[in-house]
């Protein structure tokens, strides 16, 4: 038995810490701990997040201000990179929204990519993907999210927020874009809407990857579609129960996902929101009984094996 089981049947999370995962459905201002930034002294609302918009809420009342400045926003990303590297993140795909380009680096894209650039630790990967969220996305914004896409610095795509808010042919031109780059095209989908969505999200963007699509359990076809097209789903079961997406941990849809043969990831979303990092991910999977010791096993080396070619140093 490898350690990575050991650690998980002992509820061991010292010896979790250690081992080998990824984590790549993961904000990236929204993922340091709230312990982090109390230790500097950056304080806090109480507002409990139960909803989508009680965190849309502490969101704009904690984060929005201090991510204005460039100090602020280097102390949440050093927080989410720190934690990475402490619970044994040895790649991680974290978004980033191209608004923090306009509105913290006056739409000067050099020196933002510069800013991202300068985040570099020698036992994490850090893959940078482009975040659109739906709910503020605007017409006028497209000249810079392509000129950033051009720049070819982002590894993925990832469209977010309030599902089909918006209708997807406002996004479609920066999926080809995206796509004719080889870019990890990533679309929240599934999460809020059904499976009809998630069917829908594939035709229009042709997708690497959907970030949650648990809905997808709903429909075999959509299911057998993805199967068929091998798109990876990148689910985050406490983020999914905490907003009321998932019943619960034991009754999540990721059982059904990965028995049906989907390939799956386990990943955090935003750590800031719920407290429950990338080990505690996997150790609630296996004690309500979800998953297998050796599903989650697999998992763990599916997510490691997606990035075999990448060059680590
Ligand atoms: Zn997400």
């Amino acid at each position: 038995m490898n350690d990575f089981k050991i650690a998980v049947i002992n509820n061991d999370l010292g010896l979790l810490n250690t081992i080998e995962k990824v984590d790549i459905h993961n904000h990236a201002i929204t993922s340091c701990t709230k312990e982090y930034l109390i230790k500097h002294n950056i304080k806090l609302s109480n507002d409990k997040i139960n909803d989508i918009e009680s965190l849309i809420n502490f969101s704009r009342s904690n984060l929005t201000p201090l991510q204005l400045e460039e100090s602020g926003l280097k102390l949440l990303l050093e927080g989410n990179f720190e934690n990475c590297i402490e619970t044994g993140v040895t790649i991680v795909g974290t978004s980033i929204d191209y608004k923090t380009c306009i509105r913290t680096f006056n739409s000067d894209i050099e020196k933002f990519i510069n800013f991202l650039k300068s985040f570099e630790y020698k036992n994490l990967k850090i893959l940078w993907d482009l975040h659109i969220s739906r709910d503020s996305y605007k017409d006028e914004h497209k000249k810079i999210i392509n000129k950033l896409l051009e720049t070819k610095f982002f590894s993925g795509l990832d469209l977010a927020s309030t599902e089909n808010i918006i209708p997807n042919s406002a996004f479609i031109d920066f999926y080809k874009l995206a796509n004719s780059f080889n870019m990890i095209t990533k679309v929240h989908a599934g999460e809020q809407l059904g499976a009809d969505y998630i069917k829908e999200c594939i035709l229009d963007f042709n997708p690497k990857q959907i970030q949650h699509g648990i809905h997808i359990v709903e429909d075999k076809d959509v299911m057998k579609l993805a199967k068929e097209k091998g798109i990876v789903f990148n689910v985050c079961p406490t983020s999914n129960v905490i907003l009321g997406y998932a019943k619960s941990i034991k009754d999540h849809p990721i059982k059904e996902m990965v028995e049906y043969g989907l390939k799956v990831t386990i990943n955090t979303d935003d750590l800031l929101f719920f407290d429950s990092n990338i080990n505690e991910e996997y150790l609630k999977l296996y004690k309500e009984g979800t998953l297998s010791v050796e599903q989650l096993d697999n998992i763990r080396l599916f997510g490691l094996s997606l990035f075999d070619n990448l060059d680590r140093g």
